[in-house]
């Protein structure tokens, strides 16, 4: 049976849209009814909201009711699917290694893979945008609404919904074969499409990220506490880092990949085909020092606005990523860095980043301990 106001059945228009998002280059995708209540995860979220467990990222606690399902007026009346689409931001090995030499130069390394390029929230936008008019084009008075971190939704629920991948322990979405570094997109629409098969959860017993985070950010699998991940500390948070976590979460700049890099579903890398130019690590990391980037926010220090432009980095605003680079040369311990700390210290005009800077001195003047003078000999 066709689907009103269009030639082909639902099977038949699934296959036409997962065919057009092959060819826009999206690394995955599935197709979930929109009018599926995504109970489970609707209360893991709520749980861990009601819980504070979710209070440094604000947005969050918006729009409580819409994550439950799409087919209301928020997101879209009428909906009947949402396709859900993964586009890869993982680099092959070797062009990783061609990073790594650059990140020794600057900050790179301390960046998160998905943010050390151009920020690829616009291109990404730009196939959904192509991606919804082609579903718009599948048959009469057929609406369709493309999403990337534009909506209150639960992407990672609907992506395993749609079976795009599985949500893991480590809270990600894990395409078997593709791994977790990816960004998730959706097109909701009021077509109606056949539906894929849920991707169950594949991590078996395995614990790899529960153990490998720095902060002890997991309460349990699949339950972060947003509140001591370096990730949502070092991007989302406004204001001081808790002292506990200082050390910690100096150990990066912008972000935190350690609960994927030691994921079994990630070590693939040599198979990648090449990621497109416009994805490498932008050279201006690899040319700055974290005591240039902690001046930013004084009259004289870097310009925020040139510096993060195009850049996701931006989204930490001036002072948290003056505040991220003090805590970052806190956690170094270099002589050289005094200075600069103590000009922060006296002059910055942010009570944040002057505070990050005094602790990053009062690290500086912390005794050594026996074991790392002698690894510094
Ligand atoms: S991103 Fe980093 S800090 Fe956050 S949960 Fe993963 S390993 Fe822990
Ligand atoms: S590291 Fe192990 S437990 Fe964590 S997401 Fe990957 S497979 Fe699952």
């Amino acid at each position: 049976m066709t689907v009103e106001g269009t030639s082909s059945t639902p099977d038949e228009a699934a296959l036409l849209v997962k065919a057009r998002a092959r060819e826009l280059g999206f690394s995955a995708v599935g197709i979930a009814r929109a009018d599926h209540p995504l109970e489970r995860d609707h209360a893991r979220y709520r749980e861990a909201l009601e819980g504070g467990l979710l209070d440094v990222v604000d947005y969050l606690a918006n729009n409580v009711e819409t994550r439950r399902r799409l087919d209301t007026a928020d997101i879209l009346a009428g909906a009947r699917s949402v396709v859900v689409v993964a586009a890869r931001y993982d680099r092959r090995e070797d062009e990783v290694d061609a990073e790594v030499e650059v990140a020794a130069r600057g900050v790179t390394r301390r960046i998160a893979r998905y943010a050390r390029g151009r920020d690829y929230h616009n291109h990404l936008r730009k196939k959904l945008r192509s991606l919804a008019r082609f579903v718009r084009g599948l048959g009469q008075d057929v609406d369709a609404r493309p999403m990337s971190d534009t909506a209150p939704v639960l992407e990672r629920a609907w992506a395993a919904q749609a079976g795009v991948g599985f949500v893991g322990k480590n809270g990600m979405i894990i395409t078997p074969g593709e791994g977790s570094y990816t960004l998730l997109g959706e097109v909701v629409t009021t077509l109606a499409l056949t539906a894929d098969v849920p991707m169950e959860e594949r991590c078996g017993t395995c614990t790899l990220c529960l153990d490998a985070c720095p902060t002890d950010a997991f309460v349990r699998p699949f339950v972060l506490d947003a509140r001591r991940c370096i990730s949502a500390l070092t991007i989302e948070l406004r204001g001081e880092v808790p002292i506990a976590l200082r050390a910690a979460v100096g150990a990066q700049l912008f972000g935190c990949d350690v609960c994927q890099d030691v994921c079994p579903y990630n070590a693939k890398r040599r198979s990648l085909p090449p990621l497109a130019d416009r994805y490498s690590a932008h050279e201006r990391w690899g040319n700055i020092t974290l005591e240039e980037l902690a001046r930013v926010g004084l009259p004289d220090g870097p310009d925020f606005a040139a510096l993060t432009e195009g850049s996701p980095l931006r989204r930490a605003g001036a002072e948290g990523l003056s505040r991220n680079a003090c805590l970052a040369l806190g956690r170094e311990r270099r002589r050289e860095s005094r200075a600069v700390l103590e000009e922060i210290e006296a002059r910055h005009p942010s009570e944040v980043v002057r505070r990050a800077a005094s602790w990053a001195l009062a690290e500086l003047d912390r005794p050594r301990d026996v074991a790392s003078v002698r690894r510094q000999q």
